[in-house]
């Protein structure tokens, strides 16, 4: 029997629509045996996370998504942690200084949609946010008032790298991100590969300590979940996997869950405590 799992979702503490309880509830709905919530710079949905899953009896575990900067690297390459300690020596501090960064960065996005005659004002941005703060809540900003259908219109039109209120990352570097989930105890993987570059750039991102690669992730084609499926086995790297879900209206809202073989999962649960 194939094991179905969720490694990779995010929450309202970050750029979802839905809480960690009601992720919960569609793990449940789905077949998903174990859900991972994976947000942005925030491990804020923890308590939610834990008392549903508990409620609920699914098995539910704690990771994060850290996106970052620098050279050609910049909303290329995202960085996810598993069983890392949050209470690690500075490692919530860091993740607050992150989020300090995103919203300086969302407040140049701001200006530069004012820039280019759209009416918005920071404070409409930051409404939409419960904490981590990131283009998707200026997209749903642009949404509400009007000037776009969805939040990939709004990246399509204004947000995404190349367009007019584009703004660069100002979050860690890859080693940064890779370093605070290690020194915190954690695995360190590199989110969606396909967005970070070819065989150099995965190289060079391997070299930094990555521990696992996401080969599974929901929006790869067969032959992408096999190369990097190859290269993981190649490097000795653990391969994970799971679908990017934000929730209902994100244009990411998909069945939650991947699917593992018996070998290929119980690499997995051995490296990150899970059964
Ligand atoms: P940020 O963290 O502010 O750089 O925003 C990146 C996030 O925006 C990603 O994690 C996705 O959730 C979301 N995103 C990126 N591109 C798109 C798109 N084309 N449509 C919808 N959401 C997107
Ligand atoms: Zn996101
Ligand atoms: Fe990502
Ligand atoms: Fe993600």
């Amino acid at each position: 029997m194939p094991k179905r799992v969720e490694l990779h979702c995010h929450s309202i503490y970050s750029d979802g629509t839905l809480t960690p309880a009601a992720l919960v509830e569609r793990a449940l709905k789905s077949g998903t045996e174990l859900l991972v919530l994976t947000d942005h710079d925030s491990v804020s949905g923890a308590a939610d996370l834990f008392a549903a899953g508990a409620a609920a009896g699914l098995a539910v575990r704690l990771g994060i998504e850290l996106n970052c900067a620098g050279e050609g690297y910049a909303d290329r390459v995202h960085i996810l942690g598993y069983g890392f300690s949050p209470d690690s020596p500075g490692f919530r501090e860091r993740l607050e200084g992150f989020r300090e960064r995103r919203t300086e960065r969302a407040r140049r996005i701001v200006e530069k949609l004012r820039g280019l005659g759209v009416d918005i004002e920071f404070e409409e941005v930051r409404a939409n946010a419960h904490e981590t703060l990131g283009r998707p809540h200026a997209a749903d900003a642009l949404r509400r008032k009007g000037v776009v259908k969805s939040r990939k219109e709004a990246f399509d039109r204004f947000l995404a790298k190349g367009k007019p209120a584009y703004v660069d990352s100002m979050g860690p570097s890859p080693a940064e991100a890779i370093a605070l989930i290690k020194d915190a105890g954690g695995v360190a993987c590199l989110a969606h590969p396909q967005t970070a570059g070819g065989d150099k750039e995965l190289e060079e991102l391997r070299a930094l300590g990555l521990d696992a690669v996401e080969v599974l992730y929901g929006a790869h084609t067969p032959s992408q979940v096999r190369a990097y499926g190859a290269w993981a086995r190649e490097k000795g790297l653990l391969a994970l996997g799971g679908t990017d879900f934000h929730g209902p209206g994100t244009g990411r809202e998909e069945r939650l869950g991947v699917e593992f073989d018996d070998a290929e999962w119980a690499a997995v649960a051995g490296r990150l405590g899970c059964s």
